[in-house]
């Protein structure tokens, strides 16, 4: 076996000290969000309505390459980091490739996954900021969790509006969220204007990102001291996330490894341009060429089979435009899909680096997705999100392409967390009872069609 370890690990002292804002980078920059009265870019005062104060500059500041990683969240990122990035000598063997397997492992604090990057600093400014809480949304559970973690630390109030469908099927998700603190409440729900109305026009809804992400903006501008604070999508959580991104290109060269193929899975966007940022940062200035794979879900295919154009955000219409790859924002992905990654629209930096072909999407079938994360599990022992498991698809069939060409392909992937919570799936999944589902052209006609015409 060669030199390099099953984990690769940096040292405390080898971690990043300041996260990496690719936009600052990019010649041509994503488009800039715009305030849905008025169709004018938000203003640093406006977006502060919402956001805490340093989240909002972070969002609109597209020039600064570096931004100090406060000393707080460096210490709290000390009891969970640096992740490892580690070699995947089994899977190798396994599939008998020629390739060399790399996943940068995100999964080992309690949330199970990369959000707790962004959490922690977003609770720090709003700690900073003297606010009572905040409010958000939460999907599948994994942002909630983190947030609650995250505002524990810092004894602040985190009010989580999670989807209908999510509460119920992932009560545990939820035990953990209130055990640290949070208060969870099932999305739509009768607290907000914007849930009551949703609830009188599809009664019996099991919600939706969109419509939670709408209630937890509504509760965060009418209750005093508090602002809502956003797991994914926006520029200030990929500025957070390029941490992943950071340590994977330091672990890489302190062996001397090229990766020459990138690959994430893209749900809003924020693990894989975290991922990606320094990699991102070396092609746009020109020093290095990499291979970058975004994986969709084919039941939710932004990038793959959306449109480039300003959509809402979120259901309700409240927050501002973005001009993104979106399916429109009351698209609903089928029922069926159990796999994660249900966002109807992308981020705008991962939206525009797609655009300027810097990067490549596929989209895969959660079958064979799970297919993936079984293989996986059997061999690397760590059971994978879901969400995860599309990069893991996708790592898989390259490996699998190179034992054709003998190719000793360098291929990284991100592994953005664990998937205890989500054994409905798994369990659907072992019983053969998962299908797949893939939106008709005529599906996605129709969820276009209603996108603003900005
Ligand atoms: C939230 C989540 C994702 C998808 O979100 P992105 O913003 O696209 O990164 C992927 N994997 C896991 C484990 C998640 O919790």
């Amino acid at each position: 076996m060669s030199e390099i370890p099953y984990k690769i690990y940096l040292e405390e002292k080898e971690m990043p000290t300041h996260w990496y804002n690719m936009r600052a980078d990019m010649e041509k920059k994503p488009a800039p969000i715009l305030n849905p009265g008025t169709l004018k870019p938000v203003t640093l005062e406006e977006l502060s309505g919402i956001f805490c104060e340093e989240l909002a500059k972070q969002e609109l500041d597209d020039t600064s390459r570096y931004f100090e990683i406060p000393e707080e969240i460096r210490n709290f990122y000390r009891m969970y980091r640096p992740s490892p990035l580690v070699r995947a000598y089994c899977l190798e063997k396994k599939l008998d490739t020629p390739a060399h397997i790399y996943y940068k492992f995100e999964g080992n604090n309690t949330s199970g996954s990369h959000k707790l990057n962004s959490a922690i600093a977003q609770a720090y400014y709003a700690k900073k900021q003297g606010l009572k809480g905040v409010t958000t949304e939460t999907g599948a559970g994994q942002w909630g969790t983190a947030l609650s973690m995250a505002c524990s630390y810092f004894d602040l109030d985190c009010q989580v509006y999670m989807v209908k469908v999510s509460y119920e099927q992932k009560p545990f998700r939820r035990e953990v969220m209130r055990t640290y603190g949070a208060t969870v409440t099932p999305s739509p729900s009768m607290n907000t204007e914007v849930g009551r109305k949703i609830n009188a026009e599809f009664p019996g809804t099991t919600g939706s990102l969109g419509c939670a992400i709408s209630e937890a903006v509504e509760a965060a501008v009418t209750q005093e001291g508090y602002r809502y604070v956003l797991g994914s999508v926006l520029s200030q959580v990929l500025l957070h996330q390029s941490v992943i991104g950071l340590e994977t290109i330091a672990a890489l060269k302190k062996y001397g490894i090229k990766a020459d193929m990138i690959i994430g899975c893209a749900g809003g966007g924020s693990n894989l341009g975290g991922l990606i940022a320094p990699f991102i940062g070396e092609m746009l200035r020109g020093e290095n060429k990499y291979e970058i794979v975004a994986v969709e879900p084919a039941s939710c295919p932004s990038l793959t089979r959306g449109v480039y154009a300003y959509d809402f955000c979120d259901t309700g219409k409240v927050c501002p435009l973005a001009k993104m790859y979106t399916l429109g924002s009351s698209f609903i992905p089928s029922a069926n899909h159990a796999g994660g990654l249900r966002y109807h629209g992308m981020s705008s930096v991962v939206s525009e680096l797609y655009d300027q072909k810097l990067i490549s999407a596929r989209s895969v079938e959660q079958t064979s997705v799970f297919d993936a994360a079984t293989t996986f599990a059997r061999v690397e022992g760590i059971l994978p999100a879901p969400e995860s498991s599309h990069a893991i698809r996708v790592a898989i069939d390259e490996a699998l392409k190179c034992k054709e060409t003998g190719e000793e392909k360098n291929i990284v992937f991100g592994l953005t967390g664990t998937g205890y919570f989500d054994m409905v799936a798994y369990q659907k999944y072992n019983d053969g009872e998962m299908s797949d589902y893939i939106p008709t052209d005529e599906d996605l006609k129709k969820s276009i069609a209603e996108m603003p015409k900005v």
